[in-house]
Order: C-alpha cells, then structure tokens, then sequence
C-alpha cells in the first residue's frame, strides 16, 4: 500500500543523508532567533540565514556545513508569506506545514545536481510517474535587471522533461524571497499533475528549488551574496498526499486521526472533503481549519510561543480565537474541546518533534485555558450587547465604543466581524463611521509603537549578531534532536 507520511519524511532524510552525502540537521524550533524580520520561521532556509550572508564565525559547527537535509517546522501566518485566509478554503494551503529541504552551501553543488537530485528522488525513490510532473524557471525581470535562467531550462529538457512541461513565470512565481528583507533569489519548482493528462493539468505545487544569490535590502534593492548557495524546499503534506493518490493533504494519514477526533468529538456528519460553495454550512471548512489551527497551536506552544497580545503571541491568539469560533458556532463542539485534540496532534508528529510529547500537558492545559477564556468573553459581550441594546432607541446606531471594548483591539478580544454578527442577531446596526474614526486612531498609534520597536529591535538584532560571532554558536543548538528510525 502508499506509504505513510512518516516513512515518507524518513525517506526524504534518508535519501539525502544516506545517498547523496548531507548532513541530518534537526528543525529549529518556528521561533525564529535573533531575527527581528520575521514572526514565526517560514521555510527551512531561516537557520541558515548566517550562512548565506557569510556573518557565520568560522569556529562555531555550522561554519563547517556543506551538505544539508532537514524537515523544518514552518508556521505562515503573518508576514510575507501568510497563507492564514486561506486556510479551510483550499485543500492545500495550512499555518502549520513541514518543510523538507537540501542546502548545498558555498557552490558546493548548484543548478545541474539539485535538479536531477530532486528529479531521482521523486521519479525513481517515490516513484512518482514522469510524465505527471511539471516545472518551471524564472523568466528574468527587466526591472531589475535580471536575466532568465535558460540554464535551469536547459537541465530540465537534458533531464528528459518535455518543452511542454517546462513553464517559465516572473519574479512573483519564480523569485523567491524569505521576507521583505533577507537572502533571495531565482527558483525553479516542480509541480504535480492532479488531473493526470485528463482535460487540463490541475497544478499543485510540490518542490521549490532555490538557486540563492541575492540580498534585497529595505530600500528594495538587491546586491549580490558572497556566495552562491542551493536552497530547497518541499510541503510534507503535498507529498504525501500526492504518494497517497489524494487530492488534499487533509485526506492523508497526517490529517485523518484528527478529523475523525473532530468528528467523534462533536458528532457533526463525517468530514467530506467538500469546498467552496458546496460545503454547505461550511462543515468541512470548519474541519480543516480545527485540524490546521490545533498542528501551529501545539506545535507553537511546544516551541515557546502562547497566545498573547502582540507580534507572534497576538497572531497565535487568533488562530487559537478562529479555531474556537469554528468549533462552537459550526460544528457545535462541546466545551473544552480545542484541548481534547492536543493529544491527537502529539500522537502524529510527536516521534519527529519529541518537544510536542515533552510539553503535551502544558500544551492542552494552555489551550483549554484560553479556549475557556474565549468562551467567557463571549458571554460576557452578549449580556453587555444586551445590555446596551436595551437603552437604544429605535432608529439609534450600537455605539462604537462598545463595540471597540468588545473587539480584538479592545478588552474582550471578540473579533470585530463576530461582534457584527452579534448584533445583527439583534436586529441593531453598527455605527461604522465612528468605529472607523477609532480604528484610525489606533492605527496612527501603532504606526507610532511600530516606530519605536523598530529602534529597539536593531539595536537588539545586532546586539544577537555579535554574540553569535563571539560564542560561535549555530543557531540550531537549542532544538531537539530528531527521533528518526533510519
Ligand atoms: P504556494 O504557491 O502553494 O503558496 P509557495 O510558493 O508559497 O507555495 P514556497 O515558499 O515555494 O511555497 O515553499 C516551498 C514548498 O512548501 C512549496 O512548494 C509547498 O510544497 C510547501 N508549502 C508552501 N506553503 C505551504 C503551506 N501554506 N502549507 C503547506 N505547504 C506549503
Ligand atoms: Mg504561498
Ligand atoms: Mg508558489
Ligand atoms: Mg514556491
């Protein structure tokens, strides 16, 4: 039978480690360290940052990192790469994803063996059929200059994929930037074929392969890296799905104990797959995104990151918000059930990342925590919505004061949007305008507070860069080691 995703990630490791000479390193953990240019770590390259800007002290251990294969936990959710809206309405997209991912620092190996190392491992280890895979390279871009990379085409037409198959896109597709600042540069992917030469290819994205050159810098221009570096990274979760012959990554077997936790929990209708308009009453929505939501809560809260009020704390609380709405108002779920789900998302990827196991009962007791605490507040606004609504007259507007308390920004942390639905329940319209005047305000006031972080975090930033220098410490060294049966 298809192979299960945890012998699919080990596959991966192996394949790298074992044949072709890389060096096993663990994730980091998805708080990123000494980064101040992102929220939560987003792609397996982040650990690697020192390396690619050349600022590695040559006495700490990564300096000697050639080769390197990893499965790095990455959390989207805020930032350049946010995928948060997407989630629960497409069969692909989540916060929490692992990432699989070979490195060849320095020109140790570039374009010609990163492909057809990835072209081996897919066609001949997962044997996934050749003429189900696409690809495409940068097409260049005359705004800045940069040329397309007929090299990579080439390698992909010598490697026996069809000029039919091979695409070229810009930068939007096929330059790859970690942030808004930081190391970047061409890329060429491999995408699977999910309609399978039936009518027209319906692409899912598989495989990034990264060929790093470049630093964009703030001012939004690019210098050169002092060296070339091959960067890759391909979704677990995509690949599995696609070597399990489904057409979602929830329908594998790194979902399905999960949803069918949801489902015994809550005694909803099985999940069926459905999306978009056809998921009437938006069940399955609502699984997805209780399934996606519980993965980033554990496996942030393992790593250190609770729900709180501001920067990844504040993205985590609402995730942990979203997931709390979908499980009462749609699916019913009882009290106390976010946590009950704790011990599932541990049971599947609790033997990769062993800090999940380490902390399960300081995970679910968390997440019951503020679970209860949103359950409260949500109490508390419908009797202060009555309340209020009661001394209104009848043609007058819900003040927006009392809407500001109540929402995300003020005390009660309901989401604005939540708050709406509240009082047209009620039959009470919303004084808009007003709330806008107070939603400006507080923009120019975080705008403000943003300002003043920013001070602080250079001054921080450098004051982590020089520390690294001086103990030589790889970043990697507080993360846990790997538990994998090779
Ligand atoms: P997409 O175009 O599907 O949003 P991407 O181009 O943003 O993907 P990359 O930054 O190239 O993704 O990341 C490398 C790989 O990680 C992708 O090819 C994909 O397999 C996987 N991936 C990216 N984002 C997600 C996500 N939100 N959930 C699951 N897997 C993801
Ligand atoms: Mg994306
Ligand atoms: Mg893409
Ligand atoms: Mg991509």
């Amino acid at each position: 039978g298809p192979p299960h995703g945890a012998a699919v990630r080990d596959a991966f490791l192996s394949f790298f480690r074992d044949r072709h000479g890389h060096r096993l390193v663990p994730s980091a953990t998805v708080r990123p360290r000494g980064d101040p240019s992102l929220l939560f770590v987003n792609a397996g390259m982040n650990q690697f940052k020192p390396i690619f800007l050349g600022t590695v002290d040559p006495r700490s251990e990564m300096a000697g990192f050639r080769r390197v294969v990893n499965s790095q936990k990455c959390v989207r959710a805020g930032g350049r790469h946010n995928d948060l809206e997407d989630v629960g309405r497409d069969l692909s997209h989540h916060t929490f994803f692992e990432m699989l991912g070979n490195w060849a620092f320095g020109g140790e190996y570039f374009k010609e063996e990163a492909c057809s190392m990835a072209w081996e491992l897919l066609t001949q280890v997962y044997g996934i059929p050749e003429d189900r895979l696409w690809v495409s390279y940068f097409s260049g871009d005359s705004q800045t200059g940069l040329d397309p990379d007929l090299e990579t085409r080439d390698i992909w037409l010598s490697l026996g994929v069809p000029a039919s198959r091979v695409l070229s896109f810009g930068p939007q597709e096929n330059f790859w930037e970690m942030g808004d600042t930081g190391p970047c540069g061409p890329c060429t992917e491999i995408h699977y074929d999910l309609a399978g030469g039936v009518g027209s290819p319906q692409l899912v994205e598989l495989w990034n392969l990264v060929f790093m050159q470049h630093y964009r810098e703030a001012d939004g221009s690019l210098q050169l890296l002092p060296q070339r570096h091959v960067d890759t990274g391909m979704g677990l979760e995509r690949l599995v799905a696609v070597l399990q012959g489904k057409r979602s990554t929830y329908d594998t077997d790194l979902f399905s104990p999960l949803l069918d936790a949801i489902h015994q929990s809550c005694g909803a209708p099985p999940y069926s797959g459905r999306v978009g308009a056809a998921d009437e009453g938006r069940i399955d929505t609502a699984y997805r995104v209780v399934a996606d939501h519980i993965r980033t809560l554990s496996v942030c809260i393992a790593d250190g990151v609770s729900p709180g009020m501001s920067g990844a704390p504040l993205v985590l609380r609402r995730i942990l918000r979203r997931a709390v709405r979908y499980s009462t108002e749609v699916l019913q779920a009882p009290p106390g059930f976010l946590g009950s789900l704790v011990p599932v998302v541990v049971e599947t990827l609790g033997s990769a990342y062993p800090e999940l196991e380490k902390n399960s009962v300081k995970i679910a007791s968390l997440v019951s925590e503020d679970e209860a605490a949103f359950l409260a507040s949500l109490q508390r606004g419908r009797r202060i919505i009555d309340r209020t609504v009661k001394r209104l007259g009848p043609s007058d507007l819900f003040p927006a004061e009392v809407a500001w308390s109540l929402s995300l920004s003020g005390n009660l942390g309901i989401p604005l949007d939540l708050v709406e639905l509240m009082l047209e329940e009620k039959g009470v319209k919303l004084d808009t305008a007003g709330l806008e005047q107070l939603a400006q305000k507080e923009a120019q006031h975080r705008a403000q507070q943003a300002e003043a972080d920013q001070e602080d975090r250079l001054c921080l930033d450098v004051h982590a860069l020089e520390e690294l220098h001086r103990q030589g410490i790889p970043t990697t060294d507080d993360s846990p080691k790997y538990n994998y049966t090779l």
